[in-house]
């Protein structure tokens, strides 16, 4: 098997470590493997999508040394491949126009969080009669489009980093939006969605991301089987905690790559350490490396579960040794 992993960052900020991260343990498993880095900028989100955040992802790479070998790809000139998807599962009846408007959502949700239930859509449009529709749409409501998805699934798969894996079908929150609607139609395809139809597409082996996308592996690969394709592996890396042991965030002050390089961490110390947030190689005393290095060693049964602490001792140290 041909190895194809991808990077996949939206560029609604500047590249952020936790990011970068994902670039590099993707970066070292491709070359370990022998296969191919893919760049794919997923930019649907025309509302907080920035050229100048791009730029930002595309430059941090390039500093850190993580070259890509195809892309990049952007999102936002794919939409009439992503409509084609959307047609195809409304054409085998996997998916259908939903017409819930945003008011009876939210009574949904308040009578469920009443009775101390989940938030769920509890998928009342799966089966409308043409009639039904005809009415919705002449009093001019908008629509999504929706994929069913059947209470009763099981989804399993085994995880490269955390072993079996196994969702309900009914935890998955109700038929899942996949796209809205538009003028002429069909419109923005969300996230799940456009993932999947790319990553068919580019032929990913191999998604390689964080372990916050786990709930949406789970909805993709229902949609990789509707489309009959073949279920890629997937491996799911430990968050980046900050000291307090909570998810690293933009409260934790530096998160970007380049507030890194400005405070005067080379990009050789800075990807070494990004190596070690994670995993450790064979003999777990060496902590010197080259990414070129690291990739040699690589392999995600030395991937840890448990989140990576963030030290700013052991980069500082780092830093130091180049
Ligand atoms: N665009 C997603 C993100 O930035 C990446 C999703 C993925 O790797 O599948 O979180």
């Amino acid at each position: 098997m041909t190895v194809r992993v991808r990077i996949a960052p939206s560029p609604t900020g500047n590249l952020h470590i936790g990011t970068a991260r994902t670039a590099v343990f993707n970066w070292l498993f491709a070359r370990h493997q022998g296969g191919k880095f893919i760049l794919r900028i997923e930019d649907t989100d025309v509302e907080r999508s920035r050229p100048e955040y791009t730029e930002n992802i595309l430059e941090g790479l390039r500093w850190l040394g993580l070259t890509w070998d195809e892309g990049p790809f952007f999102q936002s000139q794919r939409l009439d491949i992503y409509k084609e998807a959307v047609k195809s599962l409304l054409d085998k009846q996997l998916a259908y126009r939903c017409y819930t408007t945003s008011e009876e959502l939210e009574a949904l949700r308040e009578a469920q969080k009443a009775r101390n239930e989940a938030p769920r859509y509890d998928n009342r449009h799966r089966n409308l009669t043409p009639e039904q529709q005809a009415a919705f749409e002449a009093e001019g409501r908008s629509f999504v489009i929706r994929f069913k998805i059947e209470d009763d699934r099981e989804i399993v798969w085994n995880d490269l980093v955390r072993g079996n894996m196994s969702w309900q079908g009914s935890d998955l929150g109700g038929d899942m939006v996949i796209a809205r609607a538009a003028e002429d139609g069909i419109g923005q395809p969300l996230y799940n969605f456009a993932v999947v139809v790319d990553d068919m597409d580019m032929q990913i082996s191999h998604v390689i991301r964080g372990e916050d996308h786990i709930a949406n592996t789970a909805k993709q690969i229902l949609l990789y089987e509707a489309f009959g394709a073949k279920v890629p592996e997937f491996a799911h890396t430990p968050l980046i905690l900050n000291i307090d042991g909570r998810k690293l965030s933009k409260r934790d002050g530096v998160t970007s790559i380049f507030d890194f390089k400005q405070m005067g961490f080379t990009p050789e110390a800075l990807v070494n350490y990004m190596t070690l947030l994670g995993w450790s190689a064979p003999d777990s005393t060496q902590e010197i490396f080259t990414l070129e290095e690291a990739a040699k060693q690589f392999s995600f049964e030395r991937v840890n579960k448990a989140g990576a602490k963030f030290d700013w001792a052991k980069l500082d140290w780092l830093n130091s040794q180049y």
